[in-house]
């Protein structure tokens, strides 16, 4: 491990006059290595800072073969520049993280199960378990636990020991990485917890304000613990109460009925469905049997507002009826214009090639099978596939006779 960054020995300072002592391009993207830095590098679930190194945007932080590159938004020379955090960013990961070796700490301690994985993302944390399931009653009594600690507000510090030293002590560590040497990082809370880690803390628990634990899902044998610790609590709370206001006036009920009461308008939207659509096949079996009465050779109807599922219940019903022509019917609603064409029951006319030259006509495209046929086109040129249609179907007439 190299010497302390800056980062490691005050995790509060945001920043820096550092010097740039080396510059690169990586993948098209450049970066710089500083003399020292208030940077940190994404590693043990932690994710890097980002900020601003002399005026341009940091976006990545990682460490590379012992360095430190900030993968940067555009070059900066060598020499002395400001290196700046962004702040937010940084305190937020520490509440997360410190709050996640509480959480890691007491769930070992209390209940005997060990922190296999930690994952800290934008929204949501979460710790892997080596434990087949929680119960609820567990979970509730782990986040009251933490709850415990956090009041307790628990002092948080680092030191650096020799790595042989490591197996004299209690030391919790899910396993330095592979060819570590020289010093070990060790992070206390005091009494609760002693643990390997180069991350950046918290100065007591009680930083951590508030710990809630999500939920919890089964994974590869193991149980996933989703939390959010800190600034994410309060945001949440937040998030949670204007949806429930929202949703108070969309619903009419107050928090407590808010279930329920969404439940019944869907059990009512389920029964409006139902008979809307039990209308619309009625809908369409009347207006077929209207259009197979008229007896002409090509029958036609527009339904301003309808769908090609409205046009199609009304083209299967046509062609059962024993009508001698066909129908051509178009819609047209939310942005769009489609037709069916089909062929009454006594009708021996090709839909399918009769359908390609609407479609043509309609500067559009379609495809069906049997006796129906449906596309899409610009129904501006309706007449113009109308005519085509009467004109085909007149010759085809003259032909039979
Ligand atoms: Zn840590």
């Amino acid at each position: 491990m190299s010497a302390p960054r800056a980062f490691e020995r005050e995790p509060y300072l945001t920043e820096l006059s550092v010097r740039v002592v080396a510059a690169g391009t990586d993948g098209g993207r450049p970066w710089a290595v500083l003399d020292d830095t208030v940077f940190y590098p994404e590693g043990g679930g932690q994710p890097c800072d980002q900020g601003r190194l002399g005026g341009v945007q940091v976006l990545d932080v990682r460490s590379v073969d012992g360095e430190i590159r900030h993968v940067l938004a555009a070059p900066v020379p060598e020499g002395p520049a400001v290196a700046r955090i962004d702040w937010e960013r940084r305190f937020d990961h520490m509440q997360q993280h410190t709050g996640q070796h509480l959480l890691t700490a007491i769930a070992a301690e209390r209940f005997g199960w060990e922190t296999t994985a930690f994952h800290l993302g934008p929204e949501t944390c979460d710790i892997e378990l080596a434990v087949a399931s929680v119960s609820p009653l567990d979970r509730t009594r782990l986040e009251e636990a933490v709850a415990a600690e956090i009041r307790a507000a628990r002092t948080v510090s680092q030191r650096r020991i020799r790595a042989e030293e490591v197996a004299s002590l209690p030391v919790r560590t899910r396993g330095l990485p592979e060819g570590h040497q020289g010093d070990v990082r060790l992070v206390e809370i005091e009494g609760i917890d002693l643990n390997t880690c180069g991350g950046t803390h918290l100065r007591t628990t009680g930083e951590i304000e508030a710990l809630k634990v999500l939920g919890t899902e089964r994974l590869r044998g193991g149980t996933r613990l989703f939390f959010v610790a800190g600034g994410r609590v309060r945001r949440r709370l937040a998030a949670h109460e204007d949806r429930s206001a929202r949703l108070r006036v969309l619903l009419g009920a107050p928090d407590d009925a808010l279930v329920e009461a969404l439940e019944a308008k869907l059990v009512q939207l389920s029964a409006a469905q139902k008979a809307l659509r039990s209308a619309g096949d009625e809908l369409a079996d009347s207006r077929a049997e209207a259009l197979a009465r008229s007896g002409v050779p090509v029958a036609e109807a527009h339904f301003e507002g309808h769908d090609m599922a409205f046009l199609l219940g009304i083209g299967r019903r046509f062609s059962e009826l024993p009508a001698p022509g066909v129908v051509f019917l178009t819609a047209s609603g939310d942005g769009v214009e489609a037709f069916v064409l089909a062929a009454g029951g006594a009708s021996a006319a090709d839909v399918q090639s009769l359908g390609q030259t609407v479609a043509t006509s309609l500067e559009g495209r379609g495809g069906g099978s049997g006796k129906i046929f449906q596309g899409k086109g610009r129904l501006a040129e309706r007449g113009s596939a109308l005519s085509v249609l009467r004109e085909r179907l007149g010759a085809l007439r003259s032909a039979d006779s």
